[in-house]
Order: structure tokens, then sequence, then C-alpha cells
């Protein structure tokens, strides 16, 4: 039987052939040239005889529930459940990668659950989950299966979140976001020289992942920003980034600066102070942004969401938990009527802190 035909792997959108016989694909700026049977760098789009492929269609490394405060997405449908799932691989090679068994597997065996796009959002919709998310790798690498589960989604009621790097081709970037109710893009740092010698990749394209999803879909955008002691926390790179991010994304786009912790090939830094994230916390605040949020430590006021009008707090937090709701039914502030950005319901969710793993295979549905 041909590879093409072995479960999981369908044609994939987003490739050229190229004069000297090898296709290229377009879907991320690496264009991987591959000759038949090669893979990308990202292990999971690969070259088939005359066409481009990706091999883990309906192929998951695990399910888990997880509050969407986790992702982290604090402006949408505060305190609800999320089925967050991921496949493996990843296009972009980060050595702090804090996810680097998923990203980096070269094993098909991790991709021990089979769920097929309607599968996935029948799920959603039997463990009472309001939205389903690509994230533990990039969905970019596997556009074609989280667009048609975005779509299955939708049709029962369930929204989608894409957690990214951003490192899209724009027509590929285009094709996955429009198909997103919320995406999270992590932007790893504001210096080219550091994507190019710790990600293996390019600041310029994230950027304009960033823009053409505030400016040209419809999706609800925040943003993360991991903070690495000595590599990428310098006043100065946070304040170009600040300045950027209000020009550009203006400043309602909530930014979450998260802590590091030492792993994958990054062994020899410390974990980040919280001074560190207060610090860029109020960089970022200074230069005008509404809603800056620190991560991966506990500050009751870095994850709080306070009014940009008066001042109050109208979404109290604890890590995940909701603490405080301050928001009337329109989203706006119950003391002084200034509209929060970001997708609200009367009442936030009840889910708390919960994290619990699913298998699919197992669920009757
Ligand atoms: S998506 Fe994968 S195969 Fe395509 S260019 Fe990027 S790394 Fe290469």
């Amino acid at each position: 039987m041909s590879d093409l035909f072995a479960p999981g792997t369908v044609p994939a959108r987003h490739w050229t052939r190229e004069a000297d016989g090898r296709i290229r694909c377009d879907v991320c700026p690496r264009h991987c040239r591959l000759r038949d049977g090669q893979r990308g760098l990202c292990f999971v789009r690969a070259r088939r005889g005359d066409q481009m492929v990706l091999t883990t269609f309906g192929r998951s490394s695990g399910y888990c529930v997880d509050p969407i405060e986790k992702k982290p997405l604090d402006h949408f449908l505060p305190g609800t459940p999320v089925l967050s799932f991921g496949t493996a691989g990843c296009n972009l090679a980060c050595r702090f990668c804090q996810n680097w068994d998923i990203s980096r597997s070269r094993d098909v065996d991790t991709l021990a659950d089979e769920a097929p796009p309607e599968r996935i959002a029948a799920a959603a919709v039997a463990l009472g989950c309001r939205s389903v998310a690509f994230t533990y790798n990039d969905p970019v690498i596997f556009l074609e299966y989280a667009v048609e589960t975005a779509r299955a989604c939708r049709a029962r009621g369930i929204r989608s979140v894409a957690v990214t790097a951003g490192y899209a081709c724009p027509e590929a970037g285009a094709e996955l976001f429009a198909e997103m109710d919320a995406v999270n893009v992590d932007l790893k740092a504001f210096d080219p020289d550091f994507y190019a010698r710790v990600c293996g990749g390019s600041l310029a394209p994230v950027l304009e992942t960033l823009e053409h999803v505030h400016r040209d879909t419809d999706a609800w955008l925040e943003v993360t920003t991991l903070l690495i002691p000595g590599l990428n926390d310098g006043d100065e790179e946070i304040e170009r980034a600040a300045r950027w991010f209000a020009d550009r994304l203006g400043p309602d786009v909530p930014w979450h600066f998260t802590a590091f912790h030492p792993d994958h090939r990054m062994l020899d830094r410390p974990r980040t102070p919280p001074a560190t994230l207060a610090r860029a916390r109020r960089i970022a605040l200074d230069h005008g942004l509404h809603h800056v949020y620190t991560g991966n430590v506990r500050d009751p006021e870095g994850d709080s969401t306070r009014c940009h009008g008066c001042g109050a707090i109208v979404i109290g937090r604890d890590r995940y938990e909701i603490t405080s709701w301050g928001l009337d039914a329109r989203g706006t502030c119950a003391r002084c009527g200034v509209r929060c950005a970001g997708v609200f319901e009367p009442q936030p969710g009840s889910w708390g802190s919960r994290r619990m793993p699913v298998r699919l295979s197992g669920l009757e549905l």
C-alpha cells in the first residue's frame, strides 16, 4: 500500500512544484524543498510521489480539559472549559521548548488517540466544553486537520482556539486563522537575532501574523511572551516591543508575560524571577496598553483584569480561578460603564483551575 494511504495521511495544501523537480512547501517561511519520500523540518508534512501530504490527520498526542485561562486567554469566555489537544512536530526548534516531548517527537506512537474532526466536536459537547484548542504543538503545521475540526466544531456551536507561534506564510495563515474564534500568538522575543539563534526562525513573519489576525479576521487575539533571564527580558527590548504593540495592535489586545523554567536544551538559565514579570508588565502598561498579565507565577494583581476607564477590578483571578466578576451582561464595567474588550457572556463559567486528561477512544459519543 502506498504511504499516501497510510492512516492519518491526507493530501496537503499550499505547495509549489519547482523547476528542478523538487516540491516546495509554502505553509511556513522555512519553505522546505523536498524530493520524493522526504519529510519537512516539522516532520509531519512530507512529499509522497508528486504531492505534499499531512501525515497526522485525525491523530492526537492526547486530550485534556483545561481552563481557557491556561491557553492563556483572559478575555475570551472566562471561566469556561476548553478541550485541548495537539499532534506532533513543530516548525520551529526553540531551545527552551516547554512542550518538547510533543513538538520534537519523531515517534508516531505518541499519536495514539485517533480522532476525526467530528469526534472531537462531539467530545467537546459531551464534556461540556465551550471551545476546542489546537495547542501543545503548532496548528500551522497540521492546518488541514485544524481547519476541518474547527468547521465540525462550529456546526455544533463549539468555538475554536489556535495557540500558535504565528510562524506561517500569509496564505496558509489566512486559511487557518479565518476559521478561528480566538488566537493566542507566542511572540518569543522582539529581536530577529533571538529568533535566528534560539528558535531557528525569523521575527518578521510572526509580526505579519499578529497584524493579520488583528486587522483582517474576526478572531479574538491575545499575545504571550515567555521571558527568559538574560535573553529577551531587557528593558530596551520590551520597550521596543511595547511601542510596536501599541502602534500596530492598539491598546486592547491583551499581552501575557510568562515565567520560564529550565527545560529541553536550555537548562543553564534560572527561572524567571517574579520581579522581571512585574517590570515587563509595568513597561507595557506605561506604553498605554490596557491589559497586561503575568503568568506561571502566583500574582493576583497580574492575573486580574482592571477596567481601563475607572481602574476597578472587573475580573478578579487567582491563577486560573475567577474570584470576582464586575462586568455587566454587555461586557461593560458595572461601576463606570466602559466596555472591556473581549468575548464575554453575562456570567463567567465555573470550571475553575481543574485539569482533566481524557482519552477520546474511551468516550461513548
Ligand atoms: S510546514 Fe513543515 S514542511 Fe512546510 S515549510 Fe514549514 S517546516 Fe517545512
